[in-house]
């Protein structure tokens, strides 16, 4: 199973063939639709075989592979099949995606505060930190900052790299989540902001973002706090 989202998070078509079915349920041999996982939802789009078109109505990461869940069954095992992702929605995501990991950074930067979690959602999304003493007019400030970092159009790179090596560069600590048991760590890097361990993905220049919008700053208990925000064009 090769996941072709890792390599190029801008690849919206792709031929595979099917290695397992279980009902509607299909595995390929390779596959840019991304699982629903680390807060971002899976991708939606089509897959076509000859003159049938299925819809993919979930992704689902699985130790056997990335399994497609398509409207109904009919695909078997040796079938050629073209996937289709549903790029707008997906683009939506990466810029999401890559909003947390800068708003993270400057959270994290300002106060110390390690992240616990985040969730992006078409129309808003939301990130998750562990803090003490929190203030909403400090939390705006954080997130002016993250939006001159967007204005200033850092690029974004990924790399992989051994776990012991990754494990030693001294920003990837931050993350209150472990870093996944992997041999190899896929490391995402905004350049001069910030640095993680990330499977998911993202734009590759920050100015693509637009603009991050705060909705609400709230309290979820002690020291957890969670700030909604949603992306302007
Ligand atoms: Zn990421």
């Amino acid at each position: 199973m090769k996941e072709m989202y890792l390599e190029d998070s801008y690849l919206w078509a792709f031929d595979a063939t099917v290695e397992e079915v279980f009902d509607e349920k299909v595995i390929l041999d390779k596959t840019a639709f991304y699982p629903q996982s680390g807060g971002q939802p899976a991708d939606a789009g089509i897959l076509i075989h000859g003159d049938a078109q299925f819809q993919v109505v979930g992704v689902q990461p699985s130790e056997g592979g990335i399994i497609h869940i398509l409207d109904r069954p009919a695909l078997k095992p040796g079938d050629r099949v073209s996937g289709r992702i549903d790029s707008e929605r997906r683009y939506r995501f990466m810029r999401s995606h890559t909003a947390c990991h800068i708003l993270s950074a400057v959270i994290f930067q300002e106060t110390g505060a390690k992240i616990t979690g985040n969730q992006i959602e078409l129309s808003r999304s939301r990130v998750d930190f562990s803090l003490e003493s929190f203030d909403k007019a400090r939390m705006s400030q954080y997130v002016e900052k993250a939006n001159d970092i967007v204005g200033e159009r850092h690029p974004v790179m990924t790399k992989i790299l051994p776990r012991a090596e990754a494990l030693a560069l001294p920003d990837l600590v931050r993350l209150a989540m472990d870093v996944p048991d992997r041999e190899m760590i896929r490391i995402v890097e905004i350049e001069g902001v910030d640095r993680q361990a990330c499977g998911g993905t993202h734009v590759k220049n920050t100015g693509e973002i637009g603009k991050i919008k705060m909705i609400k700053a709230e309290n979820k208990g002690k020291a957890n706090r969670r700030v909604y925000f949603s992306l302007e064009d």
